[in-house]
């Protein structure tokens, strides 16, 4: 890894016109509820960009007959640690509770072609960077996966 100070909301917006390519024609209406500002964080880019191209391409594809994607961003102060919390939720079906707990695990997938390795990828990497991703779902409404990472007290 090599990590670097960096603006996740250029990283977000960056890798969600990426993947917007690969939308397959697909009514995607997109929300940008980004912060103004943002304190960089110390992350290798490339790394935090494939987590971001998982999710993202997760709801797309989630979004079988289109819908909303949001993207979000904002600054958490927690007291001792602040956090920079990104978010990237859809319209689509939702996760069911029985699976629910089941999709960090590695090669779980509901997907015919799917490896079910996305997920498992974008932990481990949150991880290693000193943060955490969580997910929040209902069923018929959609998906929210929640990232945040820890923003370094000696700020360049
Ligand atoms: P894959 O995409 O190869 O199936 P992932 O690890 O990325 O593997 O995802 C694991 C499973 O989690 C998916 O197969 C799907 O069932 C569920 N999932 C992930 N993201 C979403 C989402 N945005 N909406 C609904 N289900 C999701
Ligand atoms: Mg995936």
């Amino acid at each position: 890894p090599e990590p670097t100070f960096a603006d996740l909301n250029e990283i977000l917006q960056k890798t969600l016109l990426f993947a917007l390519q690969h939308r397959g024609g697909k009514n995607i209406e997109r929300r940008l509820e980004l912060a103004a500002e943002l304190p960089l964080v110390f992350v290798d880019p490339k790394q935090v960009q494939q987590v971001f191209l998982n999710l993202i391409l997760n709801a797309i594809q989630a979004m079988k007959e289109g819908g909303v994607l949001t993207v979000g961003s904002e600054l958490v102060d927690a007291g001792e640690v602040c956090w920079v919390r990104t978010r990237i939720a859809d319209t689509g079906p939702g996760i069911p509770d029985q699976i629910i707990s089941k999709i960090f695990t590695p090669f779980f997938t509901t997907k015919a072609q799917g490896t079910g390795l996305g997920l498992a990828i974008c932990q481990k990497l949150i991880t290693q960077h000193g943060g955490t991703i969580s997910v929040a779902s209902s069923t018929g409404e959609g998906t929210v996966f929640t990232i945040d990472l820890p923003v370094p007290d000696d700020m360049p």
